[in-house]
C-alpha cells in the first residue's frame, strides 16, 4: 500500500489531523493507496511556505525559472511510463492513452510555459511625445490551483506551469480521486531543484482543502478546472475578496455533421470524440447532430463502430475503453441512461456493464459505450453534462436548426463542424456559442491559443498569453516628459 503525503516547503509531510483517505483503482474497485485527508491547517501551512518563498522566486531571473522548469519537464519525460501507469491506475483510463496523450501533453505544458516566459513582450506608449507609459507585469503572489480527476497530470501542469513560470508560488490541490501523478510530480520538482515552498501540494477533499484555499486571504488568484456547480461555489466565496478567478467548467459539446462531410473521417473522429477517456473529457462531443439525408447511414455506422470498441483492463494494450473514475460517477452516468429511456430515447447499443471483463476487473466500474437516439434538443439528457461514455445522435434538416440546437444548452465550451463547404464552415463556426470550434477535426490544440468556455462553461481563458496575463498583475507607469 502506497501512502501519499502533502508536499509543503520542499518536504513530504503528514496531514495535521493525522487522518488519511483511501485511493481506489477504478479498474478493480479496490483500495491501492492512501492520501492525506487534508484540512485548513494544512492549507495554512502550505500558504505560509508559499508566501515565504514568493519574494525569492519572483526575483529569480526568468532564465533560471525556465531552466528549473525545463529540468522538471525532462524528468517527467524520463519517467513517462511510470507516470502513465500511475495515471491509469488512479483514473481507470487505458494505459496506452495516458502514455500517448496525457503525460506527453503534461511535458508540453511545462516546456511551453518554461520557454514562453523567455519571450514575453511589454508595451510602451509615447503620449504625443509628452509622456511615456509603460506597463509592468508582476507575479500576483501565492496562486491557488485546483484541478479535476479526468486528465490529472495534464490539467495539474496546465495550471501550475504558467503560475510558476511567471514567478508566482503555488499551493495546488489535485482531485482526491486521482492524487498519484501530482504526488510523483512533486518528487520530480524536488529532484529538479525547485526551491522549497515554490510548489506546495495539499491533498484532500474539495469542500475542506479546496474551500480553505479559495477562502484564504493570502491567495489572490484561483485557477480552477472542474464542474460548473463547484465553479459557482468558488465564485461565490472568492468574489467578495475580489480574487482573480479563472474557471474552466463543464461542457455539453455539439458535433455537427453535414451531409457533404468526409464520411469516414467524420465517423471515425466522432467516435473518438464521444468516447475518448470513457467520455470524461470536458471537450468530448457528446451531442451529435447529423444532417438529413445522411442520418440513417451515419447512425448505423456509428453504432457499429461503437460496438467494436473493446472495454477492458486499462493495462491491456487492446483496450479502447477503461473504467469510470468512481462508483458514484458510474451510478450518475447510468442514471442518465435510465433518464434517456424515461425521456423517450432509444438505447441503440451499450448502457450495460460489459459481460466479458477479465477476472482482475470483476469489481471495477465499467460501462459499455452507449449510443442514444430519439431524443429532442430540449430534454435533460441533451442539456446536462453526463461526462461519461454516453452520446446522443439526432437528425436535422436545415442549417439554422442545427445552430439553434447546438446552442440549446447552458454550456459553451467546444463544438465540432464536419463539412467540405468552406463558407458554411466559417458561417456556422461564427454562430455556434463555444470557446473553441473545430472544423473537420477534434482535440487539436495549439498551446498559444486562448482556451475556455462561454456561458456556464467558465470565466476567463487559459493557454498562451491568456495564462501569462492571468497570473500577473499589470501596473501602468506614466512618466511625464514635457508639458502638453
Ligand atoms: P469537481 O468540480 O467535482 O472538482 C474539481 C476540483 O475541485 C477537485 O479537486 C475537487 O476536489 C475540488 N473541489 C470540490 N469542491 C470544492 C469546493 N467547494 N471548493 C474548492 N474546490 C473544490 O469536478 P470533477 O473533479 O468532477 O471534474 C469533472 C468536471 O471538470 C466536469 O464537469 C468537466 O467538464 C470539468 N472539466 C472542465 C474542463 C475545462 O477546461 N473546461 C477540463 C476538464 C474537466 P475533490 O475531487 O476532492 O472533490
Amino acid at each position: 500500500m502506497q501512502t501519499i503525503r502533502h508536499f509543503i516547503d520542499g518536504a513530504f509531510v503528514e496531514p495535521a489531523s493525522g487522518a488519511f483517505l483511501d485511493v481506489y483503482e477504478p479498474a478493480t474497485g479496490t483500495v491501492y493507496a492512501q492520501l492525506p485527508d487534508g484540512d485548513g491547517d494544512d492549507v495554512e501551512r502550505a500558504v505560509s511556505a508559499a508566501r515565504r518563498a514568493f519574494p525569492g522566486w519572483a526575483a529569480t531571473p526568468a532564465a533560471e525559472r525556465s531552466r528549473v522548469m525545463l529540468k522538471i519537464a525532462d524528468l517527467v519525460e524520463a519517467n513517462l511510463e511510470a507516470l502513465a501507469r500511475a495515471e491509469s491506475i488512479d483514473n481507470g483510463k487505458p494505459l496506452a492513452l495516458a502514455r500517448a496523450v496525457d503525460i506527453p501533453r503534461a511535458v508540453a505544458n511545462l516546456r511551453f510555459f518554461a520557454t514562453a516566459i523567455l519571450h514575453t513582450q511589454s508595451e510602451a506608449h509615447l503620449t504625443d511625445g509628452a509622456a511615456l507609459n509603460y506597463t509592468r507585469r508582476e507575479p500576483r503572489g501565492v496562486a491557488g490551483c485546483i484541478s479535476p480527476w479526468n486528465l490529472p497530470l495534464y490539467l495539474f501542469t496546465w495550471k501550475i506551469a504558467p503560475a510558476l513560470a511567471t514567478g508566482n508560488t503555488v499551493v495546488a490541490k489535485p482531485s482526491e480521486l486521482t492524487p498519484m501523478t501530482a504526488h510523483r510530480l512533486a518528487e520530480l520538482c524536488a529532484e529538479a531543484g525547485l526551491p522549497p515552498g515554490v510548489l506546495n501540494v495539499v491533498h484532500g477533499l474539495g469542500p475542506k482543502v479546496g474551500a480553505a484555499l479559495v477562502a484564504h486571504p493570502d491567495v489572490p488568484a484561483i485557477s480552477f478546472t472542474g464542474g460548473t456547480a463547484t465553479g459557482a461555489a468558488i465564485a461565490a466565496r472568492a468574489g467578495p475578496q475580489f480574487k482573480k478567478l479563472s474557471l474552466e467548467l463543464g461542457g455539453k459539446n455539439p458535433n455537427l455533421v453535414f451531409a457533404d462531410a468526409d464520411f469516414d473521417t467524420a465517423l471515425r473522429t466522432s467516435v473518438r470524440a464521444a468516447f475518448a477517456n470513457q467520455g470524461q473529457i470536458c471537450l468530448c462531443g457528446s451531442r451529435i447532430l447529423v444532417e438529413q439525408p445522411l442520418y440513417d447511414r451515419f447512425v448505423e455506422a456509428f453504432a457499429s463502430a461503437t460496438r467494436e470498441l473493446v472495454v477492458g483492463d486499462p493495462f491491456d494494450e487492446a483496450t479502447h475503453q477503461g473504467a469510470l473514475v468512481s462508483s458514484q460517477h458510474l451510478e450518475k452516468v447510468r442514471g442518465y441512461v435510465d433518464l434517456a429511456r424515461a425521456e423517450g430515447g432509444t438505447v441503440l447499443c451499450g448502457g450495460e456493464r460489459p459481460g466479458d471483463l477479465p477476472e482482475r476487473c470483476a469489481g471495477g466500474w465499467f460501462l459499455e459505450p452507449t449510443v442514444i437516439t430519439g431524443l429532442d434538443a430540449g430534454c435533460r439528457v441533451n442539456r446536462e453534462e453526463i461526462f461519461g461514455p454516453v452520446v446522443t445522435i439526432m437528425p436535422f434538416q436545415r442549417e439554422p436548426d442545427a445552430v439553434t440546437w447546438a446552442n440549446a444548452t447552458p454550456y459553451g465550451l467546444a463544438a465540432t463542424i464536419w463539412t467540405r463547404d468552406l463558407d458554411r464552415a466559417h458561417r456556422v463556426a461564427n454562430q455556434v456559442q463555444a470557446g473553441i470550434v473545430w472544423i473537420n477535426c477534434w482535440l487539436l490544440r495549439d498551446l498559444r491559443t486562448p482556451f475556455g468556455g462561454m456561458k456556464n462553461s467558465g470565466v476567463g481563458r487559459e493557454g498562451g498569453d491568456e495564462a501569462l496575463r492571468f497570473f500577473t498583475e499589470p501596473k501602468n507607469v506614466c512618466v511625464k516628459m514635457r508639458s502638453l
